[in-house]
């Protein structure tokens, strides 16, 4: 018999929308029958109403556990993940003391939080300048990729020049690893943040200025070179402009093995709204133009853009504040977004762009699972993957509120953004995580290996 039938499902899959049953097994899709088969199960879900899309992977979250857990930490992060639609992320390796740099802080990092997850999770592994040695035994721990900064990122590790990622990225291919890079130049942004907050130019103009396109573009261009002349497997994380997007379109019609990532904000958010609200606003690439805004879509529907992620990258609202003597250059940079990625997306995709639901299936499911190694398991409603699954109910009217929001610090860009779409219920390898009774009663997220 099996474990679980959801019945009339509409399912929205990368190729289109099917109406049909879901048979579960052992945590398990089993299979995929008519909506008029409905073998016996010990219990059955009516979906009826509901959009069901594969559960959503995040592929850029930071937990910040360990080291930095007064900001965030799993339990936090993977229930606002699970109320959002998340079933799997992928943590990053950076916003932890000490850094995953090292097989052993991997396992680490493993151990102390895998009775906290509300979801499955995989980790991201460093790649900075003194852990050359370290990546292959990164690598078989299970590290999905390997996080590189192209710009300043502060903590306790020191980034890479342009003939070290070169070399990285060679070794890297000994086993098909793949690398994913914060593109901003390095010297552009250092220097000429320096020279501004010597100054005293320290307004939210002025960090404008400094992260600029232009820094963002040379930091690709820098790096699809260099994946040009090794061959390797490169990802650019949260492309904020269409003209970067261009330069990766090249690429990709030039045949390198670059894929990429873009976050909510950047789609609905703007330069104008940070000029207006400041420091919660603050990300590193900025907020850019109502335009540049609009017309990076373009390259999401045309697939330059192959997924999106959150970049979730909490604080405490006190570290937004931008009257310290270095101003708003002096508030933390980064967007707590991971619960609110997918009623987002859709709201934006579906009912303001007018694109396929499908897109979002891709967007948020099967492109983070490929690119990330997850697939065959997690992304898709198909027979032998894992029964991760969001019940979506696409008529629900929401407006992102603080009072919703489960970070550690609820606060969050998004609070004021209205839309309609909202994930409902959140199924995990068959049983229900979050739902309308709130959370089930155990985190039981499982370490992807
Ligand atoms: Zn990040």
């Amino acid at each position: 018999m099996l474990d679980l039938l959801v019945k009339n499902a509409r399912c929205i899959r990368s190729d289109g929308i099917r109406e049909e049953n879901i048979a579960i097994e052992n945590g398990r899709i089993a299979s995929l029958l008519p909506c008029d088969e409905k073998p016996a199960a010990e219990s059955v879900l009516d979906a009826s109403g509901y959009c069901v899309l594969p559960g959503n992977i995040d592929a850029h979250t930071h937990f910040n556990e360990p080291g930095y857990t007064w900001r965030e930490d799993f339990s936090h992060g993977s229930r606002a993940a699970a109320k959002g639609g998340v079933t799997t992320v992928v943590d990053m390796p950076m916003n932890n003391k000490p850094p995953v740099s090292t097989a052993r802080r991997f396992m680490n990092k493993k151990a102390l939080v895998e009775h906290e997850s509300y979801t499955d999770f995989a980790f991201w592994g460093a790649l900075i300048r003194t852990n050359r040695d370290d990546l292959q035994a990164l690598h078989e721990a299970g590290a999905k990729a390997f996080k590189c900064f192209m710009c300043e990122a502060g903590g306790d590790y020191t980034d890479l020049n342009l003939s070290e990622i070169e070399d990285r990225l060679q070794l890297l291919k000994a086993f098909h690893g793949l690398a994913g890079f914060h593109c901003e130049d390095y010297a552009m942004l250092k220097d000429e943040a320096a020279a501004k907050i010597a100054a005293g130019l320290t307004s939210r103009q002025d960090y404008l200025d400094v992260h600029s396109v232009a820094a963002e573009k040379k930091a690709v261009r820098d790096l699809l070179n260099i994946a040009r002349r090794t061959g390797g497997r490169v990802h650019i994380c949260h492309v904020s402009h269409p003209e970067v997007a261009e330069l990766i379109r090249k690429a990709k019609k030039e045949g390198l093995a670059v894929t990429a990532e873009t976050c909510m904000h950047y789609l609905l958010l703007t330069d104008e709204d940070f000029l207006k609200k400041g420091g919660v606003l603050k990300c590193s690439p900025p907020l850019r133009s109502p335009q540049a805004a609009e017309k990076l879509f373009d390259y999401v529907l045309d697939g330059t853009i192959d997924t999106i992620c959150s970049d979730h990258s909490p604080c405490d609202l006190a570290e937004k504040n931008e009257d310290g003597p270095r101003g708003i250059f002096g508030a933390w940079g980064g967007l707590s977004g991971v619960q609110t990625t997918l009623q987002t997306c859709w709201d934006y995709v579906v009912n303001r762009r007018h694109a396929s639901p499908a897109l979002v299936t891709r967007l948020f499911a099967e492109h983070p699972a490929k690119i990330f190694g997850l697939w065959g398991r997690k992304g898709a409603l198909l027979p032998g993957f894992d029964a991760d699954f969001v019940l979506l109910d696409p008529n629900r009217e929401w407006e992102i509120r603080e009072a919703d929001l489960l970070y550690k610090h609820p606060f969050s860009a998004f609070c004021g953004q209205k839309g309609r779409g909202l994930p409902v219920a959140t199924y995990l390898r068959g049983k229900r995580i979050y739902g309308s009774e709130g959370f089930c009663e155990k985190a039981s997220g499982h370490f992807l290996a």
